[in-house]
């Protein structure tokens, strides 16, 4: 049977992958949560929106004869990767997670861990700083717990609703930056202190690069446990290789 892949996808290495798997003629669909106003175009064709859980993503498999699934969601994407573990482990169905390594702290580099956006946020019960917060948009309004700091926002696309911070300014751009651009913008804004997810990969990590050279602390919220087995390979080669070499069931 020819391959029909599923690439549940919203990351750089998603794209990166559709390029690939395009290059190599193998029938694919790129799926998107529907988060993104303006999407890039791709070279495969493309579905927007939730599949309706675990019962829907199966039905999805089953309705477009999907023979493979590459999880290349972001690292805290974990509804997502979660559904995709038990519907291909139901359906039997083979899943590959395209994943990127976590940052490491470096020399140089402050940083004080946090398992959750709401740890961060309950450490925040401080005097007021300016923060740079690069936490992604649904999870700002978490924030307006600690009103007294000031926050300045990155975000891809201005933000449908009005943001619940009473000090902020937000930056709308999509990137990709540099150190150097987040060097001046940390500056620009005389920030103190910055909140980032460990997303890792290079797309996100020049405001690392910058906090660092800068002497900046950071608060790195950890990736949440995924709590399933998983294959994992994190170069998109890999996924050509497992493709071509017999991908094998989660459920046998
Ligand atoms: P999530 O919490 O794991 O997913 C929530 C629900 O959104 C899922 O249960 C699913 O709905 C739907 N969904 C998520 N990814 C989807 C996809 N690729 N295709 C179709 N439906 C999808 O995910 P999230 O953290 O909100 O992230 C949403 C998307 O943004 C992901 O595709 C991710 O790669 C991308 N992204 C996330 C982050 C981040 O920090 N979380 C950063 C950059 C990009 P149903 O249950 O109805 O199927």
């Amino acid at each position: 049977m020819p391959i029909n892949l599923l690439i549940l996808a919203g990351t750089i290495e998603a794209t990166r992958l559709a390029k690939k798997i395009s290059d190599v003629g193998i029938n694919a669909v790129l799926s998107y949560a529907g988060r993104v106003e303006r999407l890039k175009p791709q070279p495969l064709p493309k579905r927007i929106g939730g599949f309706g859980g675990v019962a829907g993503l199966c039905n999805y498999i089953e309705a477009s004869a999907i023979t493979h699934v590459i999880d290349a969601t972001h690292p805290f994407a974990n509804q997502m990767s979660r559904n995709a573990v038990d519907a291909c482990t139901h359906l039997k169905v083979p899943l590959l997670a395209l994943t990127r390594p976590p940052w490491i702290a470096q020399r140089g580099d402050f940083w004080t861990h946090m398992d959750s956006i709401a740890a961060a946020v309950d450490w925040l019960k401080i005097p007021a700083r300016r923060v740079m917060l690069a936490v992604g948009r649904m999870h700002i309004h978490e924030f307006a717990l600690q009103p007294q700091h000031f926050y300045l926002l990155r975000l891809v696309d201005p933000p449908a609703y009005d943001i619940p911070l009473l000090d902020f300014e937000s930056i709308i751009s999509r990137g990709p930056f540099t150190k150097e651009d987040d060097i001046a913008l940390l500056q620009n804004y005389k920030i103190e202190l910055l909140v980032s997810k460990n997303s890792g990969g290079t797309g996100a990590r020049s405001k690392i690069d910058a906090a660092r050279s800068l002497g900046l602390p950071v608060i790195m919220i950890n990736r949440p446990e995924l709590n399933r087995e998983r294959q994992e390979v994190k170069d998109v080669s890999e996924v050509l290789h497992w493709l071509s070499h017999g991908a094998k069931d989660l459920g046998v």
